[in-house]
């Protein structure tokens, strides 16, 4: 996989395809996996906060999610293929999770914005496993209590929606969640939901 640097943040130059692809072989190695869709306002917060860099470059698969990535790749002698919207890749899996039969959970945004996606996702696309899901407002003892109820389910994406960067953050703290793709979809559930 082609990579370019841009502000220190690593940029996988992959079509919509080709991320689906890797996402592929993600799920069938045994271990969990990260999933990040960096925008130039990420890079550029990560450049005041530089702990964002470690967090960012630490996923599997970090997509170009917008134009601005797509034109900084250029200054550094890249040529990202096209933009890979956050958007647009978790439809992407959902549209393909009632033939292939994976297991989602929602997890973020305000009190049943997630089930309201989840529900979205089934009327559009099918018959989707919902393994669950859960609003992004929650303390310590509800935290716990999610991350056990993901743990016990044998999810296969765990759409994590707390806002950039909160759950790039949030999903690099927590190395104790186990789900094949983990992924950050930031407001992604407040527009599927509508
Ligand atoms: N959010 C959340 N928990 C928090 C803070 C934010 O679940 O503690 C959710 C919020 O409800 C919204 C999303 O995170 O659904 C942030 O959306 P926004 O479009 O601002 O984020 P971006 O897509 O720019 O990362």
């Amino acid at each position: 996989m082609e990579k370019v640097e841009i502000l220190n943040i690593r940029i996988d130059n992959v079509t919509m395809d080709e991320a689906y692809r890797n996402i592929l072989v993600f799920l069938k190695e045994d271990r969990r996996h990260i999933v990040y869709t960096p925008n130039a306002e990420i890079i550029m917060a990560a450049q005041r906060d530089r702990s964002l860099v470690d967090v960012l470059n630490f996923s599997d698969l970090n997509v170009p999610d917008g134009i601005g990535v797509v034109m900084a790749s250029r200054l550094y002698g890249c040529r990202i293929k096209e933009r890979v919207a956050g958007f647009d890749l978790m439809n992407y899996i959902l549209k393909n999770a009632p033939a292939e039969g994976y297991s989602v959970y929602f997890l973020g945004g305000k009190p049943g914005v997630a089930e309201k996606a989840a529900k979205k996702a089934v009327s559009m696309y099918g018959e989707i496993n919902i393994a669950g899901f859960h609003d992004g407002y929650f303390d310590r003892m509800e935290e716990k209590r999610v991350i056990e109820e993901i743990n016990s389910r044998g999810v296969d994406f765990l759409f994590v929606g707390l806002g950039a960067p909160k759950q790039e953050r949030w999903i690099y703290e927590h190395p104790e969640i186990k789900a094949k793709v983990i992924m950050g979809v930031g407001g992604s559930f407040d527009v599927l939901a509508g």
